[in-house]
């Protein structure tokens, strides 16, 4: 039986061929990410790719640690290394929202190479070592923190990269801690803690930490094409499409139980703005109409562009009656609202319904609402006409 110890891998594996591995691993993971990078692009992915190209710097720097050039080549390599810490930690603080500036990240690498030049560079691979182990951790720990508290629709793939950041913190604080108690020619160190593991442990980590945060830029990349394909370019309402969807969501839910109301409004005379005024100045009261529209409503409610000047809300849990008011304060903000020149902007009509007058059926509930616009443009535009003040019911469905 073959018994091998992790003393005697750490002999076999001997640093240089270990770093040569390393450099390869992080030279492929940077042409990759660079590959992908048009269609992955975000502010944590460069980060993270700003992270790779400092590790390879970093770790290119260390192949020259058993020759003549170390007294100038292994401190930057320190100091590079713990610049790409801190681009972890940048990048994952992006993913909270919250920019990071480069020379902010400066300071740790200067500290760092200084240390350790004054240290005995000269001759000690190890020079400014306890400073060098202890930004790394502290840098790698505080990308974990950020991580772990991002709020992300990609909840599990976070949690991970937060796990993954703080064993890597953890690794190396056991480095800084194993230096202090041994020094780095202890035998523990040399075991666990020196040039050959560790570089094991960043291929490892390198390649799980590059597969989840593409894993975490496609899903952006989804979430911002989800929101462009639901809604509409002019206004950002909802586009016809998303708002049918979710308005069927919700009456199927939990308006099926606490009702909700409809409202189809359309503006007056729409087509003469645009003809007088030309076609920008009829953007901008699309605009203002839609502004006016969700300053008006709850942030639960719906509201969408159905089509041309046509939009539609959908609000849950409200009465017919409150559903009128809130139509009449639609038009009361838009009136006070100034177009361009100091032009007014026109007049709506709208047609409101409610589940308490039929069955809580979309179609059926945007016939009738349409129908009571019909009659509101009828009797002179500008009003709000309520399904329940028609009769009879049934000729609502459908204009003649
Ligand atoms: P009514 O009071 O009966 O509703 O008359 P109207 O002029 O508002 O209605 P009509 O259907 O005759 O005209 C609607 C106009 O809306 C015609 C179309 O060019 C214009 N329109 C549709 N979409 C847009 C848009 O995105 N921007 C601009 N500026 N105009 C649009
Ligand atoms: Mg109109
Ligand atoms: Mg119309």
């Amino acid at each position: 039986m073959i018994a091998v110890s992790l003393q005697e891998v750490a002999i076999v594996l001997d640093p240089f061929s270990v770093r040569m591995v390393l450099g390869v691993v992080t030279l492929t993971l940077i042409v990759l990410s660079w590959v992908s990078s048009r269609r992955l692009r975000s502010p944590s992915t460069d980060w993270w790719r700003a992270a790779l190209c400092l590790f390879f710097a970093g770790n290119s720097a260390f192949l020259l640690n058993g020759s003549s050039f170390l007294a100038w080549a292994n401190p930057p390599g320190k100091a590079l290394v713990v610049a790409g810490a801190f681009s972890v930690w940048a990048g994952a603080r992006t993913l909270r929202g919250r920019k990071v500036r480069a020379w902010q990240l400066a300071p740790a690498p200067l500290i760092t190479c200084l240390v350790s030049v004054m240290d005995d560079a000269e001759s000690s691979l190890w020079s400014g070592g306890l400073v060098y182990l202890g930004m790394t951790a502290a840098a790698l720990g505080m990308a974990a923190a950020e991580l772990w508290f991002a709020k992300s629709a990609q909840f599990r793939v976070t949690k991970f990269l937060a796990l993954a950041a703080a064993l890597t913190s953890l690794y190396y604080l056991g480095r800084a801690i194993t230096f202090v108690l041994e020094g780095p020619d202890g035998s523990s160190f040399r075991t666990y803690f020196g040039y050959a593991p560790a570089a094991l442990m960043h291929i490892v980590l390198l390649v799980s930490l590059t597969y989840t945060l593409n894993a975490l830029s496609n899903c952006q990349l989804i979430t911002k094409l989800k929101e462009r394909a639901e809604r509409d370019h002019l206004t950002g309402l909802l586009n016809r499409g998303a708002f049918l969807g979710l308005a069927a969501k919700e009456l199927a839910g939990p308006a099926s139980r606490q009702g909700g109301a409809l409202i189809l409004a359309d503006l007056d005379y729409f087509k003469a703005i645009n003809d007088e005024h030309g076609h920008a100045a009829g953007d901008a009261a699309l605009c203002a109409f839609a502004e006016a529209c969700t300053a008006s409503v709850r942030s639960t409610d719906l509201v969408g562009r159905y089509g041309g000047e046509e939009f539609i809300l959908f609000l849950p849990g409200a009465t017919q009656q409150r559903a009128e008011a809130i139509a009449s304060e639609i038009s009361r903000r838009l009136s006070s609202m100034a177009g361009p020149d100091g032009l007014p902007f026109p007049t709506v009509s709208y047609g409101v319904t409610s589940t308490g007058t039929g069955t809580p059926d979309l179609a059926f509930m945007i016939n009738v609402a349409d129908a009571a616009l019909y009659t509101a443009k009828g009797q002179g535009r500008n009003r709000v006409v309520g399904a329940d003040s028609v009769d009879p019911l049934p000729t609502f469905l459908g204009r003649p």
